[in-house]
């Protein structure tokens, strides 16, 4: 490997950084949120400043991926690179890789409006915290993420849930247009008039058709939101989860200004104690600085509470707060599942995550936590077609369960990792005996586990494997990047 960094240094001057470059790789390692990620040591970095870069890079790593296949006898270019915008996967080796090359899109970072303020071109490697700085002083807002220390690309090309889907549906199904570096080296636009099909096949397709730089975004005009946290005690969780149910039910009603409530339950092992937190947003700007109706009136505006946040605020700020409860260099694990809005598979979910603490309890400096948030189909139909299928024709609301667990000792990986599991596959049995259960898995949310393309459905899941025998025929992106989900093509190279 380090032959290939080499010839890649000697093309590319100036953008590859070897590991004995000590302050600059342990900078370009630093940015992953996760720790397994960092020490997922690479042979090299490679930093491209632009997509002419980025095309040489793709070039000569293809030339390699053909090379070892020939030589390898169809053992191709396993695990040969890596994509990284901002970093955020907890899924070991979606964005790292030990020993391969690791392309760090930080410097393609641009955010420019347009001159009539109706779109926004979006660097991949910008986080969200840059985008919505850049664009509050021009009084406009695209449909991005909720946490600000996020990257753009991995959760565009994820899907994508923001604060703004109520009203405009996920944040991929806002993307005009891409500008993507494919297996060829080609530099193409995927565009609902050029190359449309890749268009929709890039809307939760994730890192399956090439390296997006750019993505244009729909923009509309925002101001200060109103956002913030409501504080509880542990003792709270029944009143909670009937709170959640109601508003959830309810929410079809709202106007499209509320965005999802989000209901976190944690246990933090260090204290011993139970903390629930709500993020209650609006994102129109109100008059006075005090709860809109449609959460003073839902079931949390009556929530005894321990303290609130909840303010008019700007939208960097709410997703500030939102970065300061997720901090960076923890070992992590996400997982996911979807379930009906049925109060008993709530419980159910909330029962299976209640039970795991006395199992995690021996996890050193462990915070165990258990999220729900709604995503209804209505939601899903806002904003352009894409193939992740949530909207399976009924109004019936979902919602995605998540669990979002950090510690510290790596001794404790495969534990953390086996509980979660079983905790999901329980809450997907109570689901299946109520009847309750949802195909689709949020890619973004997903364990390295689980398969989110199977969570499309069959016809959109085919789809999605026509494009990449399209536009990667030989499958570089299905087995020289081997980090992340991958489509499990049948016959990645011809
Ligand atoms: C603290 C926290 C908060 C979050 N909040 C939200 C939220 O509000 N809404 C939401 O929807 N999700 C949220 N997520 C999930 C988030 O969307 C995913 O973790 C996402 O992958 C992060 O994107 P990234 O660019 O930072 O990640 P990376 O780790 O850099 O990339 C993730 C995946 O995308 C691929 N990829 C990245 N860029 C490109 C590119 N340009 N071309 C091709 N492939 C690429 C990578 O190869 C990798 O497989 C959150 C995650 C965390 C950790």
């Amino acid at each position: 490997m380090l032959t290939l960094c080499k010839v890649l240094a000697a093309d590319l001057p100036g953008c590859v950084i070897l590991p004995h470059d000590t302050a600059t790789f342990k900078q370009s390692m630093k940015s992953y949120w996760a720790q397994q990620e960092r020490e997922a040591v690479p042979a090299c970095v490679v930093q491209p400043r632009d997509v002419e870069q980025l095309s040489v890079t793709i070039k000569i790593l293809k030339r390699e991926f053909r090379q070892r296949h020939r030589n390898a006898a169809g053992a191709q270019g396993a695990g040969l690179f890596a994509i990284r915008s901002g970093g955020h996967s907890p899924v070991p080796g979606a964005s790292s890789i030990k020993g391969g090359i690791m392309i760090d899109l930080s410097l393609f970072n641009e955010v420019t409006p347009s001159d009539d303020g109706s779109s926004v071109v979006l660097g991949t490697g910008a986080r969200w915290r840059d985008v919505s700085r850049a664009l509050e002083d021009k009084g406009i807002a695209v449909i991005g993420g909720r946490n600000s220390a996020v990257g753009v690309g991995g959760l565009v090309l994820g899907g994508g849930l923001s604060f703004f889907t109520p009203r405009y549906g996920p944040v991929c199904s806002n993307i005009l247009s891409y500008e993507i570096v494919l297996a060829s080296g080609d530099v193409v636009t995927a565009s609902a008039s050029t190359n449309p099909d890749l268009w929709r096949a890039l809307k939760g397709g994730s890192n399956n058709f090439g390296i997006v730089t750019r993505f244009t975004a729909r923009s509309f005009a925002s101001s200060k939101i109103w956002s913030g946290f409501l504080w509880m005690p542990g003792f709270q969780a029944p009143k909670v989860l009937a709170a959640f149910h109601e508003a959830v039910n309810q929410v079809n009603m709202y106007d499209s200004h509320a965005s999802g409530p989000m209901v976190c339950f944690s246990y933090v092992q260090q204290l011993r104690i139970q903390i629930i937190t709500v993020n209650l947003v609006y994102t129109k700007q109100l008059e006075e600085n005090k709860w809109p109706a449609c959460w003073k009136n839902s079931s949390f505006g009556l929530l005894w509470r321990l303290w609130s946040t909840c303010k008019v605020r700007t939208l960097t700020s709410a997703s500030d707060e939102l970065n300061s409860l997720s901090p960076y260099g923890l070992r992590q694990v996400f997982a996911t599942t979807t379930i009906k809005n049925d109060p008993a598979t709530i419980a159910a979910a909330h029962t299976a995550y209640y039970d795991a603490i006395t199992l995690v309890n021996c996890v050193k400096n462990m915070a165990w936590t258990f999220v729900l948030q709604p995503l209804l189909p209505k939601w899903a139909r806002n904003g352009d077609a894409n193939p992740m299928g949530i909207d399976d024709g009924t109004d019936e609301p979902l919602v995605i369960v998540g669990f979002t667990i950090n510690w510290t000792e790596g001794r404790d990986d495969e534990f953390v990792k086996d509980t979660t599991r079983r905790v999901i596959e329980q809450i997907d049995a109570a689901a299946a005996a109520n009847r309750t259960g949802h195909r689709f898995r949020y890619l973004n949310y997903c364990a390295e586990w689980q398969r989110p393309f199977e969570s499309y459905g069959e016809e959109n899941w085919q789809f999605l494997k026509e494009m990449s025998k399209k536009y990667d025929p030989e499958g570089l992106f299905q087995k020289g990047c081997v980090g992340g989900f991958k489509l499990d093509v049948e016959d990645g190279a011809s």
